[in-house]
Parts: C-alpha cells; sequence; structure tokens
C-alpha cells in the first residue's frame, strides 16, 4: 500500500457539545507540516471564554454520562476503538504528514497503539469488583469509586493520538467528561478523531480546545470547575500547571521530560548472536520518532572493555538508517516537528561540539529532496563525551544520543543516576545477577532489560524525580480519575 498526504479543509473549529464551533474571538493559527513547511490548515485560537464554553458543556453531558453503567461505557470505548482501528490508514497519514514522523511508525505502532488503549479500558471497567467489608454483625462497609466530574486534560505534539488515547480512554472509562487541549504544533489527528467519533460518544462528552499554552492552556487547567488536571510536556510547564491547579486544591498527574540512561554491560559481546544484533537495534532506537520521544535512549553508556567493538557496530547501524520521505514505507527516521524544535537540535549538536564531544555519527542537518526539501530533517547524530556536559543532562529530543563509558557495575550506576530526570532506562545484559538488581537500582519509573520502546497498555508507565508523578497505562490509571466513596451502612435498629 503507498500512502500519499491527506486533504485539508481551510479551516477547523474546536469541538464543544458535539459539534465544531469557531472560537468566540473569531482567531485562528496556521498549522504547517514539518514535512515540507507547508500549510495544512487554520485552528482556532482559543481565549478562556472558548474554554469556559467548553467546560460548560462537559458539565451539562456530566449529568448523563457520569451515570452511565460500566457495560454502557465499554460499549462506547469498543466502538471507538473499531472505528480507529477502521480508518487506520487515514489517521497515519494525518498524523505523518502534521508530526512529520515516517509512515511505518504511525501505521504499526501510533495508531494500533491507541486502539488496544481503548480496547484495554473497555475489558477493564468490565472485569471490575467492588468491595463490601462487614465491620461488625451491624454494619456494613461500602467502597464506591465515583468518576471526577468534568477533567481537564493538556497533551504534548510528539505522539498526538496515542498520548491523546492514553488520556481520553482511562477518563472516559472511569465515567468523567473532557476538556482537552492538544499541542498547537499538532492539532490535526485529534480534530480527525472527535469528526469521526462523534456518532459514538455522546454530545459534550468530550470537548476539544485548540490554542496555545498560556491563552487556552492555562484558563483550562486554572479553572475551579474541572476536577482534575492531566498534563504531558515539559518538565518546566508541568511546574506552571501545577502552581495554576494549586489554587484550587485539584489533582494533577505529570508526565514530563526524560534523559534516559541506555546501558550495555561486557556480556552482550560474548558471542556474535541474535542476542547481540538486538542490543545493537536497542542502541539504535534513540533515533526512533526522531527522538521526539520522553523515554529517547538518549544517553547510552557502554562497558569500557567492549568500548570500541560495540560502538564501531552502532555507528555503523546508525549511518545506515534510512531517512527523509515519510511517506515511503522504507524510512525510518522522518522530519522533526516543527522548526523551532530543528533549530533546538541542531542548537544542542553545536553546544556538544562546543563542549569538546566528539561526533562520531551525523551532526548535521539532513536535506531531504523534492517535495520534502523544505522540511525539517536532522541526521542520527552520535556524540561521546562524559556525564557532566549539557547534552549529557538536557532534554534534546532529538535523535541525537550522548555516549560515554564506565568500568564497573557501581560506576554505571552512578552515571544513569547522575540526572534530573527519572522516567525511562535501558539495561542489555546476559548476566542473571544484573538484569535483576541494576534495574532496582535505577531511578526510573520503567526499566526495560534486553528490550526498549515497548508500550503495552497493561503496564504501568510514568517518571520518578523530575520526569513527574502519577501513572499512565495499566489499570492502575483508574485510580487518578475517580474518588472514593465510603458507605457505612447500619442494620442495627435500636443502638446508635
Ligand atoms: P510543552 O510543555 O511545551 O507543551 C505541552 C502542552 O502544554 C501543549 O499543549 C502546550 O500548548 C501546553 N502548554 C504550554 N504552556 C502552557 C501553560 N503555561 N499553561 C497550560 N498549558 C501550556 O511540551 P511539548 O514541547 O509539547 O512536548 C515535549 C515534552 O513532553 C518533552 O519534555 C517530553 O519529554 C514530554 N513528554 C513526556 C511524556 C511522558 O509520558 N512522560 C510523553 C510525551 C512527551
Amino acid at each position: 500500500m503507498s500512502y500519499t498526504k491527506p486533504k485539508f479543509e481551510e479551516k477547523y473549529g474546536n469541538f464543544i457539545g458535539g459539534k465544531f464551533v469557531a472560537p468566540k474571538g473569531g482567531q485562528y493559527f496556521e498549522n504547517t507540516s514539518p514535512t515540507n513547511n507547508q500549510l495544512i490548515a487554520k485552528y482556532p485560537r482559543s481565549q478562556k471564554e472558548d474554554v469556559d464554553m467548553a467546560i460548560d458543556a462537559a458539565w451539562e453531558a456530566f449529568v448523563s454520562w457520569g451515570k452511565t453503567s460500566a457495560t454502557e461505557r465499554a460499549s462506547v470505548l469498543n466502538k471507538i476503538a473499531d472505528k480507529l482501528e477502521e480508518k487506520l490508514e487515514e489517521f497515519a497519514a494525518i498524523e505523518t504528514y502534521d508530526n512529520g514522523k515516517p509512515i511505518r511508525e504511525t501505521v504499526n505502532a501510533d495508531i494500533p497503539l491507541a486502539v488496544d488503549h481503548f480496547r484495554y479500558f473497555a475489558g477493564v471497567i468490565r472485569a471490575e469488583e467492588g468491595s463490601a467489608t462487614e465491620l461488625n454483625e451491624h454494619t456494613v462497609s461500602l467502597i464506591i469509586k465515583e468518576p471526577l466530574g468534568v477533567v481537564a486534560q493538556i497533551i504534548p505534539w510528539n505522539f498526538p493520538l496515542l498520548m491523546f488515547a492514553w488520556k481520553v480512554a482511562p477518563a472516559l472509562a472511569a465515567g468523567n467528561c473532557i476538556v482537552l487541549k492538544p499541542a498547537e504544533q499538532t492539532p490535526s489527528s485529534v480534530t480527525f478523531f472527535v469528526e469521526v467519533m462523534s456518532e459514538i460518544i455522546p454530545a459534550g462528552v468530550l470537548n476539544i480546545v485548540h490554542g496555545f499554552g498560556p491563552e487556552a492552556g492555562k484558563p483550562l487547567a486554572s479553572s475551579s470547575r474541572v476536577k482534575k488536571v492531566a498534563f504531558t510536556g515539559e518538565t518546566t510547564t508541568g511546574q506552571l500547571i501545577m502552581q495554576y491547579a494549586s489554587k484550587n486544591l485539584n489533582p494533577v498527574t505529570m508526565e514530563l521530560g526524560g534523559k534516559s540512561p541506555n546501558i550495555f554491560f561486557n556480556s552482550v559481546m560474548d558471542h556474535d548472536d541474535d542476542f547481540l544484533d538486538k542490543c545493537i537495534e536497542g542502541a539504535v532506537l534513540f533515533a526512533f520518532n526522531q527522538g521526539e520521544v520522553c523515554t529517547c535512549p538518549s544517553r547510552i553508556l557502554v562497558q569500557e572493555d567492549i568500548y570500541e567493538a560495540f560502538m564501531e557496530r552502532v555507528i555503523k547501524r546508525t549511518k545506515a538508517i534510512t531517512q527523509g520521505d515519510p511517506f515511503d514505507m522504507n524510512t525510518q527516521v522522518g522530519a522533526q516537528a516543527s522548526n523551532d524544535q530543528f533549530e533546538k537540535i541542531l542548537s544542542y549538536i553545536k553546544i556538544g561540539k562546543e563542549e569538546g564531544a566528539e561526533v562520531l555519527a551525523g551532526g548535521e542537518a539532513y536535506k531531504a529532496s523534492g517535495e520534502y526539501e523544505e522540511g525539517f530533517y536532522v541526521q542520527p547524530t552520535i556524540l561521546k563525551g562524559h556525564n557532566k556536559m549539557r547534552v549529557f543532562q538536557e532534554e534534546i529530543f532529538g535523535p541525537v544520543v550522548s555516549v560515554c563509558t564506565f568500568k564497573d557495575e557501581k560506576e554505571a550506576l552512578e552515571i544513569a543516576n547522575d540526572t534530573l530526570y527519572g522516567l525511562g532506562a535501558g539495561v542489555w545484559t546476559r548476566d542473571a545477577h544484573q538484569l535483576y538488581q541494576i534495574p532496582r537500582a535505577i531511578e526510573a519509573g520503567r526499566v526495560w532489560v534486553n528490550c526498549y520502546h515497548d508500550y503495552p497498555a497493561h503496564a504501568p508507565f510514568g517518571g520518578y524525580k523530575k520526569s513527574g508523578f502519577g501513572r499512565e497505562n495499566h489499570l492502575m490509571m483508574l485510580g487518578h480519575y475517580r474518588q472514593t466513596k465510603n458507605m457505612l451502612i447500619s442494620y442495627d435498629k435500636n443502638k446508635l
């Protein structure tokens, strides 16, 4: 199957109360494709009044949605999953054009993972059981989980539809209504989603307000009429959002940045076999999704006695990565999501060089050809240095990896944990002791052992340290979207 760039309307509205509505102030912003720097469409530059309108619609819908049975909500979630699957190719093409990521990723990862997310939460809520305890012979304690009401969700641009699914599926499953603000860089797939789901999701249950962070995101996160704020994005933005939400004592969940270590112990080179090939692929995953992944394995740590031999293979494999036309199924690395992002990544490569890092691969912008000449592409880049350098400490969010060596387990752990962040980590070894003890000692919420970048819906995901708190995926997520009602019932006719 071949894929081409999708078609768009000239402009879109916010999605409020089940229909597209123009922003009250009449202002729009232009959204361009990073693949070729061409205009995609105009989207509302929403303000507080638009956010308030969406919150009104959500509360109105909550009157009935909040009372639906788990069976009814599961049915809606399953229908969403089926529709998403039916239109998988269309969603994938939109995501590729809007974000720049290659079509092989959107077809094989972004959209199927989103489908699975809705199915998973549809199943989980059907399987739940309640809790009743007899406190004494006359008294029973019932624990009942209630939805929060209307929740606010703010998402980034790196996995627009998948981050949306991670937030929306559990919130709907728990019986909440939603006002969500997509990232201004990638409004398209979410817009297509509400368009095709309008016959499945009751009006007002899911509302979308487009716009910029300070103009639309801030009033949403600050509103005293939302009961929770779920945020994914940069650590510094997360700090602001916590301040806004704290005024209302609103609970927040924070999925923030990372600088994940990917550690290769010398046993990986004991044999030249399939496992070693897998390890090399695992090291090269820093370039996956153009490095625009919160868990990007952006620091490679290699045990010093295998450094030369191991890195020779990693460099060779990195140089073989296919790059360019995002609509070509063979392309492995596409365009960075925006010009800002492109320039930020190049400036970090420059900083790395100035700090004395050695460029082992890449190091420059990539010139795509033909229709994509004006797009924002960066070569997968390997920098060799030490962990005190800025390129080892700061989130670059591009296809750039910083490599250093370590002597033994102790030093590997010191380097791995010498970071503000604690989101992901990778450990690669054939040693049974290391594959348990090292992950336990790493300060991160998700440690992959002899694998990386796997995101099943039923495994909890989230950060330690400045990578945030709260979890996504997994049924424990429902706890973030519900409150606990305890009913104490007395069957005693006489005694109080
Ligand atoms: P960002 O923080 O700039 O923006 C995220 C969202 O917040 C956008 O919708 C933006 O409009 C909004 N926003 C910005 N300022 C705001 C404000 N003052 N008030 C309210 N909303 C505001 O992040 P980004 O550049 O879009 O995304 C990249 C970041 O996201 C990286 O740091 C990455 O690591 C992180 N991320 C984390 C996870 C995770 O699960 N931990 C997943 C994906 C991305």
